[in-house]
């Protein structure tokens, strides 16, 4: 088994992540979240908020509507360019990205520009259709009156629903330039091929900071490296393995539209480098067309200087999904303890794992081992930063430190007869299988302590 099919059926089995509407026989490109999964997403986004926007003073957060104006995608130059290269094989009728199955081929690969070999289909060997540019925006109708219904996008970037807010967020607050705006949520795209696990889903949700600084060269280079090395940093920090994370520089053929400079961070998933985030030198670009579409002045104004522009933006886009997606599989380790004892292990950081603390009475059926354990909880969720913890009395103690390690959740917390009479339980780490002795009233300090 390779490593996708490995967390696929982890997060199936476990909680995380389950095909969308699976007993209907599913819905190609989406996907839900289970009880694990969701509390993983929550706290990468929960991270990412909190260093991107609230540790800052110069950055600020929007929630823009995903329902927009369908004006606001002819301006940012969506419904012309935001599309992919689609080949068809003229035989079994399947559908490629010309840029996944052709060497070397840029995203914006222009029909018969490009030399197409080998132009055989990798399913059935049949021939295979000049590239042809596929729109990925999903459209929606709005409106009661059949007939009448106006037809809109679903936002296929959640960018756009920054810029368009620009000038009400200068208007309504003290930002300055140098500032960030920042944004999380959902974006769609009508994919070709969506594949392997959440990685390109049809629906998935973006972690996206806009940064409005002056439109200067050399500011526009000094800020792409300084988002650079703050975004590798937080992966970094999160305890992704260095090894597996480089940054990729855009070839000039596959840049969006909108990009003047654009690198990836890329995760190596699989043996095979995916890119998880940009960073992207976007210019002048969203505001200019947002200003020429909208008639409004989107200019900024600096009152010391005098001087009046339209800023350069330099914008870090991630997906949560993928991020979700790396985290698991940089975390998961098979290690052999013995010759009979195997264990699956998820190394996340703890502040990002699902479960921070899960609770065990030794054993179910003693109703003063079980009490005792009961206030060990409540105590515990008196801490927040140790939310949520899980309870468990099932099968034996071995059994539930095995179902913790397979989910991540870094202590365990097990109350036996000794508590009864000292008032002190057993922690056991995840990651070194170590045990400790600690008082109860020290518990909730000590575990805080050590999730930092
Ligand atoms: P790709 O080349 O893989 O299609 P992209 O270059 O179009 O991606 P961007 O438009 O730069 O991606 O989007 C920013 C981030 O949003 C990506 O780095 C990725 O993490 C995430 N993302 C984009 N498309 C998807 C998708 N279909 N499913 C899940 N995440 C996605």
């Amino acid at each position: 088994m390779d490593i996708l099919e490995k967390i696929t059926a982890l997060a199936k089995r476990r909680g995380f992540i389950y095909p969308g509407s699976e007993i209907y026989g599913g819905l190609a490109g989406t996907w839900d979240y289970g009880p694990l999964g969701v509390e993983l997403k929550r706290n990468i986004k929960n991270e990412y908020w909190r260093s991107i926007v609230q540790k800052r003073n110069d950055v600020v957060g929007v929630d823009a509507a995903i329902m927009m104006h369908p004006k606001i995608w002819s301006a940012s130059g969506h419904l012309e360019s935001f599309s992919d290269p689609l080949v068809e094989c003229k035989k079994c009728h399947h559908r490629f990205r010309a840029d996944h199955i052709l060497p070397n081929a840029g995203k914006n690969l222009k029909p018969k520009t490009y030399n197409l070999k080998p132009n055989q289909c990798s399913d059935c060997g049949g021939e295979l259709t000049e590239p042809k540019q596929f729109n990925l925006m999903v459209e929606a109708y709005l409106g009661i009156i059949e007939g009448e219904k106006q037809k809109i996008y679903l936002r296929g970037e959640i960018t756009q629903g920054v810029h368009v807010n620009f000038k009400n967020i200068i208007d309504s607050t003290r930002v300055k330039i140098p500032f960030g705006i920042a944004q999380i949520g959902k974006a769609f795209r009508n994919e070709i091929t969506p594949n392997t696990l959440t990685f390109r889903s049809r629906e998935f949700e973006q972690m996206e900071l806009q940064f409005y600084i002056k439109p200067e060269k050399k500011e526009a280079e000094h800020w792409v490296e300084y988002w650079k090395k703050e975004r590798l940093n937080w992966y970094l920090n999160l305890g992704l393995n260095a090894k597996n994370l480089h940054f990729r520089e855009h070839k000039d053929d596959e840049r969006a539209h909108y990009a003047k400079a654009a690198y990836d961070i890329e995760y190596k998933f699989g043996g095979e480098w995916k890119e998880m985030e940009g960073i992207h030198h976007r210019g002048d670009w969203d505001l200019s067309r947002h200003q020429e579409y909208s008639g409004k002045d989107l200019s900024y104004f600096n009152e010391e200087t005098r001087e009046k522009y339209l800023p350069f933006v330099i914008e870090t886009s991630g997906g949560v999904d993928r991020a979700a997606l790396f985290f698991l599989a940089d975390a998961y380790f098979e290690e052999e303890l013995s010759e009979k004892d195997k264990r699956i292990v998820l190394k996340l950081h703890p502040r990002l794992a699902p479960y921070k603390v899960a609770v065990f009475p030794l054993l179910p059926n003693k109703p003063a081992l079980v009490k005792k354990a009961r206030d060990v909880y409540s105590l515990l969720t008196t801490h927040y930063s140790l939310l949520p913890i899980v309870w468990d009395d099932r099968g034996n103690i071995g059994k539930r430190y095995r179902a913790q390690d397979e989910i991540g959740t870094p202590y365990c917390v097990t109350i036996d007869f000794n508590s009864l009479e000292n008032d002190d339980v057993t922690v056991r780490e995840r990651d070194t299988m170590k045990q400790e002795r600690v008082k109860i009233k020290e518990l909730g300090d000590y575990l805080e302590e050590k999730i930092k």
